[in-house]
């Protein structure tokens, strides 16, 4: 067994000087223990460039050094690596590092022995896992060359896959929180964080949308466009809009360039997501990304805007069934509870009651002689004066009301807690008497307006026992003359 000493050489890391700093060199590490085989290798090396980027070339002149190499240095893509240097199997040994202990399984290696008797061919290839195999005799320059090329290839090959792979477990891992997000400015802050932490920087930015779809023809500084969320560094655009008044011209451009061509931008300093929905309603996500994005991201972008698209559909979605349901117990001209919502509400709420002994009382309110106005002043003041009566109610009553609802045309129904029968008496009489001594001035018209109130106590009856009951006392207060309350106690 031969056993070399190994040279006095220290390992050195020395990048082939590029102007531009965006442009990451190929590192390969050259480990061999004479200081010739390293100076040839330098000479055939430092001059290639491979897919626009330079070769960068460490150099270790042992296993150890090259091990501690390995340990400090990252994206090494590939190694030449001698077999007999400290040991006769020094270069073998390293192998099993690199791959088992060091668990790098990307860097390709070449190993170059000088004396194949050592390590032959067959078996070494079997065993260890390495990629090529060269003797330094048949290693011209040409075949290094093209042995070195090839494993660059290789390595980037198998590096766009492991980028690919961790980028499409980002889009699923995003794409579910993405779906579960409800509310759309959830929604937006939710986009700029998923997109920020793909392009692997810091979350600025800002979610526009499309404002008015019926606008085929985008102009310049007449975007159409509501902006949504922003992230703290562009907070005045939440206000502006992006109109003309703002700063961000870049922005504006790109923003159009995207309505325009509807589809993803990519620039030097932002990336511009166009996400669209089977509302025709496209959202912008404009987002600041320090480094280029280069085609493998591209792609995946794609794939993760189309995810998103479907989650924004689904908050858009969301927004309208709250609005949806909204409408469903609200009534559109007065705002109060419709009288669905007081059926729903009041029943809980009577069953609550009557448990914890809560004196509850519910009033039937009918504005008299409506008819009258409407056929006096028209329809248009009819319904100021049930908005006027409605925010009166509201404002009256605002103590004891667990509802106040429009029962029906002119007719509204209130129901009030922890009020006594005589003290929900004087509260309603007291309004009547409000109301009916205040002129209303609607554009121009004075009007007067009086009420009867018929009011219900008796708790032990259901719901519509109660509200039936209330009604029957209204229509006594109106044929008693109206602008009346009439109680079924005294
Ligand atoms: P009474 O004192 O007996 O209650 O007489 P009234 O005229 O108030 O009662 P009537 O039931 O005869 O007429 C109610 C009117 O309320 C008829 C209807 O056109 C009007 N009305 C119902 N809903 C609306 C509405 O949303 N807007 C307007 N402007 N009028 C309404
Ligand atoms: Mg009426
Ligand atoms: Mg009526």
């Amino acid at each position: 067994m031969t056993s070399k000493k190994p040279l006095n050489l220290k390992p050195s890391v020395r990048p082939n000087k590029t102007n531009n700093p965006s442009i990451t060199p190929w590192r390969i590490l050259v480990v061999d223990d004479e200081a010739d085989v390293h100076a040839v290798t330098r000479l055939i090396l430092a001059q290639i460039i491979f897919k626009q980027r330079p070769i960068e070339l460490l150099t270790a002149y042992s296993a150890l050094q090259a091990q501690q190499v390995l340990q400090t240095e990252k994206n090494i893509a590939v190694i030449l690596l001698d077999v007999v240097m400290e040991t006769d199997d020094a270069g073998l040994q390293l192998v099993k590092v690199i791959r088992n202990e060091l668990n790098d399984n990307n860097v390709r290696i070449i190993l170059r022995t000088g004396q194949p008797g050592q390590a032959p061919e067959e078996s070494v290839i079997v065993d260890y896992d390495i990629n090529d195999y060269k003797a330094k005799s048949e290693l011209t320059s040409q075949k290094l060359f093209t042995t070195v090329i090839a494993a660059l290839r290789a390595y980037e090959t198998i590096m766009t896959l492991h980028k690919n792979r961790e980028g499409l477990e980002k889009i699923l891992n995003s794409s579910d929180s993405l779906f579960k997000v409800q509310s759309m400015q959830q929604f937006a802050s939710g986009i700029l964080t998923q997109l920020s932490s793909f392009l692997g920087c810091k979350p600025q930015g800002i979610i526009c949308i499309e404002d008015n779809t019926e606008t085929k023809e985008i102009q310049a500084n007449n975007l159409n466009i509501k902006v949504i969320a922003v992230t703290q560094e562009f907070e005045c655009c939440l206000k502006c809009n992006l109109d003309e008044s703002c700063g961000h011209t870049e922005i504006m451009r790109l923003i159009q360039k995207t309505l325009l061509e509807r589809k993803n931008q990519f620039d030097d300093k932002y990336t511009v997501f166009y996400l669209d929905t089977v509302e025709n309603k496209a959202t912008i996500a404009i987002v600041c990304s320090e480094t280029a994005v280069d085609d493998s991201d591209r792609y995946l972008l794609e794939v993760f805007t189309s995810k998103i698209s479907i989650a924004l559909a689904n908050a858009i979605h969301y927004q309208k069934m709250v609005s949806f349901e909204e409408a469903s117990t609200i009534d559109f001209l007065t705002n109060l509870s419709n009288r669905r919502q007081l059926l729903y509400v009041g029943s809980t709420l009577l069953a609550h009651a009557r448990q914890n002994a809560i004196p509850i009382v519910i009033a039937m309110l009918d504005i008299d002689f409506f008819k009258h106005v409407n056929d006096n002043h028209g329809h248009d003041v009819g319904d100021v004066v049930l908005k006027k009566v409605s925010s009166l109610l509201k404002e009256s009553f605002k103590k004891h009301t667990e509802v106040i609802a429009r029962y029906g045309g002119e007719e509204f129904c209130i129901i009030l807690s922890h009020v006594s029968a005589k003290a929900a008496f004087d509260l309603f009489d007291n309004f009547r008497l409000m109301l009916s001594k205040q002129s209303l001035t609607l554009s121009n018209q004075t009007l007067n307006i009086t009420v009867s109130i018929g009011i219900s106590t008796q708790t032990e009856n259901d719901l519509d026992q109660m509200i039936a009951n209330a009604d029957l006392l209204l229509y006594q207060a109106k044929q008693r003359g109206r602008n009346r309350v009439v109680i079924d106690q005294t």
